[in-house]
């Protein structure tokens, strides 16, 4: 009658990329492999991936590089630009190759990814394999933590990563419960996936300071002072699942904008800027089979330059008829633009926003549609798109986007889309 005897304990596993920029940045470019290297955001403001030994010169993630570029340059760091097409493009190919060895997976960052392994007898020289195949086709490392929730498998990974001895990969359920103990006894309550900084103030006041105080906390205390988030946390380092694998939800909204690399003033770059910006958000919303029925477009001066005249102004317009058409959304963006633009000022951003998003099934004929050109559009949109993936991000794009992008973001130290692009394949000699 019961069920249950046949269950499989359930394992779950948390496969993440080290370093991932830098990582990736490194396959292509073995001159900066055993190098301390960042990776700087958007506009080469602020560190955002290290290497190992980058890491090891005490160089924090989401420093401004400004503040600690001469010391870490003496001491050997380099520093590359972000070149999200090519994380993106290896991203992809990290999935895939885990999707294959999975039977379920649920990509939860652009270098982590979930996987239900229950059921697969030999977990730990799987893992081995999960890391090895993705080593062998990609140039990339990845460490594999396993154990029977989504807490439970991030504190797995966190240990697989740090402690050398497991070779990457750490599957927490095999220990003895004493053991267990001894290892949570030495992990800090903040290492626990979703303690942020607030909450690991209030679990302290409380005297929880290791993740095994957390664990053995009675469930009437917790509850007297946090709320259900903390509970499930609590569940779920107990071996008690509050948090399933999820599958990706449609964008509910797409916004594209971008800090300019130097202060724009002429309407006719804010225009071309939010025509790229526009062409990009409708190549997502076909990605995702949506239409959009809203659009929303921003402009902004330098909130960091006080002493500047400041102006921010943003107009949301109404489509006439759901669409993903980048020509006729470009439109409507320009005449956006248009009733905000205010002259003599310096902007320093703009963007935009698709938003009242529904599924492209939905499309509904307008009274006056013109449904030939309206099928020409489409199929216009969509070999732009195929295109664009082919030959590269931009190989097609609406002459209005502007050429050379004068004001298109710093990348001085850019590496080259290797991956995506025949031009920048690279070249063994
Ligand atoms: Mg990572």
């Amino acid at each position: 009658v019961s069920s249950t005897s046949s269950e499989l304990p359930r394992r779950l596993a948390l496969v993440d990329v080290n370093n991932f920029y830098c990582s990736c940045e490194a396959v292509f470019n073995p001159k900066l492999r055993g190098k301390p290297l960042v990776v700087l955001s958007n506009n080469d403001g602020c560190v955002v991936s290290r290497s190992a030994e980058a890491k090891a010169l005490g160089i924090k993630m989401a420093q401004p590089w400004h503040l600690v570029s001469k010391e870490a340059k003496a001491a050997g760091t380099l520093a590359l630009s972000s070149n999200y097409t090519l994380y993106g493009d290896m991203s992809a190919r990290v999935m895939k190759i885990l999707g294959d060895l999975a039977p379920e997976q649920e990509i939860y960052s652009i270098d982590e990814s979930f996987l239900d392994l229950t059921g697969i007898p030999y977990l730990v020289p799987h893992g081995h394999l999960i890391r090895s195949r993705v080593r062998q086709w990609t140039g990339l490392t990845v460490c594999v933590g396993v154990a029977s929730t989504k807490t439970r498998a991030k504190l797995a990974n966190e240990i697989a990563k740090k402690r050398a001895e497991h070779g990457g990969v750490f599957c927490i359920e095999d220990l003895a419960a004493a053991d267990e103990r001894s290892l949570l006894r030495g992990l800090p309550v903040n290492d626990v996936w979703g303690i942020g900084p607030r909450l690991h103030a209030q679990l302290q006041a409380l005297g929880i300071h290791t993740t095994l105080d957390l664990k053995t906390a009675p469930a009437k205390r917790i509850r007297e002072h946090f709320n259900v988030v903390v509970e499930r946390i609590v569940d779920e380092l107990n071996g008690t699942p509050c948090l399933q694998l999820e599958s990706p939800e449609p964008r509910k909204q797409i916004v594209s904008s971008r800090s300019f690399g130097r202060a724009v003033t002429g309407e006719w770059e804010l225009r071309e800027a939010v025509i790229s910006y526009v062409s990009s958000a409708a190549e997502k919303l076909r990605d995702q089979g949506s239409l959009a029925r809203g659009l929303q477009v921003f402009v902004q001066t330098n909130v960091f330059k006080p002493d500047q005249p400041q102006y921010a102004k943003s107009l949301t317009v109404k489509l006439p008829q759901a669409t993903d058409d980048t020509l006729t959304l470009a439109r409507f963006a320009v005449a956006a633009l248009r009733q905000i633009y205010r002259e003599g000022f310096q902007y320093k951003k703009a963007g935009i926003m698709l938003f009242d998003l529904g599924p492209a099934e939905t499309r509904q004929q307008g009274l006056f549609d013109d449904t030939p050109r309206t099928e020409r559009r489409t199929r216009l949109n969509s070999t732009m798109d195929r295109a664009n993936q082919r030959f590269g991000r931009g190989a097609v794009a609406l002459a209005g986007a502007g050429i050379r992008k004068g004001w298109g973001m710093n990348r001085a130290m850019l590496s080259p889309p290797y991956t995506t692009s025949f031009e920048h394949l690279p070249e063994v000699s």
